[in-house]
């Protein structure tokens, strides 16, 4: 058997090293177009900040390492550029010779990625305008921030690559502007969930210029469309990546969305000789169960796997991404899964969410830190459809709990009773992912109706409802939503008479745990109430960006 794989990364090195490891008398290429095989792209922008100091170790293989592990025949610096379907042949020139010659195979692998998409706008190709996909691209910016000591920077488009590098760039002194044409960085995240990141962006010095596009770019500054300008000693443009199948569409494979290769679920294209993996592929998106694009290192993995199974006979099927992400944001987590809120409107599906702020671990074991969570889900059936959380330690583990529980169709119902792993120093008896499920089950069971942060406005000045706040007097002094009334929780059952019985009560307190009681306690005398989903803490995040705290005080004990 000869194989023959075109990108030598994330889909095609795990490819070629499963293929190894069921048939060792097989022979493997891999044609790998930059002068790297096998690097570490996710740690790229770590070592523009400094990081990771040493070049190799985002580099840690290399042709010879393969082939001595492996007997994988890499060639760097060699660029496929045709397949011959009838003759299964590829044509490969060699970068540094320039000689052209072909190449055959039985089965062919296409790994080739995306490539990071170029605007046209003018004076994108300066010498001082930079995009990042590959070790050269890396090598090229730290070069250029070592060298020119750029005194400032912007960064177009607000996704993980440019919020990563604008905070490496901020950690090596540089001033950063990020200039991002909707309203919110981070797309897989909802704007509320999305507005701590801001803030922490913004507490850092890093200036987000949202809802804007760039006109130009003229010799160190960039001009935007609103006709100011920021001074840019460089500019880094990530606005997204498209996939990088020219080679396949010119060979006559079936394209997809933005020109991606369709795969079967053995990851199979439209020739049953030719395979494709990774970013240059369209899958199904779990959740929705539509063809999607989901560009991460862990599904490219995945999929090298399974076509080297299915080369070889053995049954393996990809089931589709959840796109499943986790980035670092100074001191911050953020991670999502599964569908945000806005898609899940967009795609007509009933739903509502929850928000909660619990701590990592059990509040009185010490270094517990507060975490902020939405979680989507379908009305009707209460089946979890996405969550994002962004916090400090124990976010990791969550979203994966999630996105485990997301793959499997999970309800409120069920990761309620999920049996998670429990000490003080490590969660809580009732895991943030339980409490989840509790806060859900309760909604469905109608033990508490929800509202949430953006019908506040409306709410203020409505003399047909009353908004009332439960907690102490010091959190209400520090801070509280105009014309609400102040009785906390504990003073409820006593004065509930001050509460007008014919208008709705809407409830809030800081994080939504005492809103929630304060509704049982009135909903069993007969009110109508609503209870403020996350909190004012939640209401304040979002609409006055208040920073995300790692550390809080216990639910009501801030007298
Ligand atoms: P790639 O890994 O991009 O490999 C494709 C290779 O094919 C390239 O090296 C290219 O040179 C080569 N190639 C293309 N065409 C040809 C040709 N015609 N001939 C020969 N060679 C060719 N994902 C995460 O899940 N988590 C992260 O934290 C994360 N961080 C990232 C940070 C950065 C800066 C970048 C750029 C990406 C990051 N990603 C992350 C995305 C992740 O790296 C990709 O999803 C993944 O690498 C895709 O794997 P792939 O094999 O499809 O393509």
């Amino acid at each position: 058997m000869k194989i023959v794989i075109v990108g030598g990364v994330a889909g095609g090195a795990s490819a070629a090293t499963r293929l190894r490891r069921l048939d060792e008398k097989a022979q493997i290429t891999i044609f790998e177009r930059s002068g790297y095989v096998s690097y570490a792209n996710c740690g790229l922008p770590y070592y523009i900040g400094g990081i990771i100091e040493d070049p190799e170790e985002l580099t840690l293989q290399t042709p010879d390492s393969f082939w001595e592990r492996f007997r994988i025949d890499v060639r760097t610096k060699h660029e496929v550029i045709s397949v011959n379907t009838e003759k299964k042949t590829v044509t490969v020139r060699g970068l540094e010779t320039g000689k052209e010659f072909e190449e055959s195979y039985d089965k062919l692998i296409l790994a080739p990625g995306a490539k990071a998409f170029k605007p046209n706008i003018p004076g994108i190709d300066s010498d001082n305008v930079f995009t990042l996909r590959t070790v050269e691209d890396t090598f090229r910016i730290r070069d250029y921030a070592v060298e020119k000591s750029p005194k400032t920077a912007v960064v177009v488009g607000g996704g993980f690559i440019g919020v990563e590098v604008a905070e490496n760039l901020c950690e090596l002194g540089v001033d950063v502007t990020i200039v991002e044409g909707t309203s919110q960085l981070m797309n897989t995240l909802d704007y509320d969930m999305a507005s701590m990141v801001h803030a922490k962006l913004r507490s850092k010095g890093i200036k987000l210029r949202l809802d804007t596009t760039v006109q130009s770019i003229e010799h160190n500054k960039v001009t935007l469309d609103d006709e100011s300008y920021v001074e840019a000693d460089m500019v880094l443009v990530s606005v997204g990546v498209v996939p990088e199948t020219d080679l396949a569409g010119n060979a006559g494979l079936e394209l997809g969305i933005r020109n991606a290769i369709i795969v079967n679920d053995k990851m199979q294209t439209s020739d049953p000789d030719i395979y494709a993996v990774g970013d240059a592929v369209q899958v199904k998106n779990i959740v929705t169960e539509k063809d999607s694009l989901i560009s991460l290192a862990g599904p490219a993995n995945k999929q090298g796997r399974i076509a080297a199974d299915n080369i070889y006979g053995i049954e393996n099927t990809f089931k589709g991404s959840l796109g499943s992400s986790v980035i670092k944001v100074f001191d911050m987590t953020v991670a999502s899964t599964g569908i945000p809120e806005k898609r899940a409107v967009a795609e007509g599906i009933e739903c509502d969410k929850v928000v909660l702020s619990p701590m990592s671990h059990a509040g009185y074991y010490p270094g517990g830190e507060v975490m902020t969570m939405k979680v989507v889900f379908e009305k009707k059936s209460l089946k979890i459809l996405g969550a994002q959380i962004v916090g400090f330690s124990g976010v990791d583990k969550r979203i994966d709990v999630l996105a485990t529980a997301i793959s499997d169709s999970m309800t409120a119902e069920m990761i309620k009773e999920l049996d998670l792993a429990y000490a003080p120093p490590y969660s809580s008896a009732k895991d943030p992912v339980n409490m989840a499920g509790f806060m859900i089950e309760n909604i469905g069971k109608g033990l508490v109706k929800q509202f949430h942060w953006n019908e506040i406005e409306s709410k203020i000045g409505d003399d047909t409802i009353t908004l009332l706040d439960v907690r102490t007097p010091a959190e209400y002094n520090r801070g509280h939503v105009e014309a609400s009334l102040h009785i906390p929780v504990d003073d409820l059952r006593e004065r509930m008479s001050e509460l007008d019985k014919s208008k709705p009560v809407y409830v809030m307190c800081q994080s939504g745990l005492r809103s929630y009681i304060a509704c049982r306690i009135l909903s069993q005398e007969g009110y109508d109430c609503y209870n403020l989903s996350g909190g004012y803490r939640f209401y304040s995040m979002v609409t006055k960006e208040v920073k995300l705290v790692s550390q809080s005080y216990p639910c009501g004990m801030d007298k």
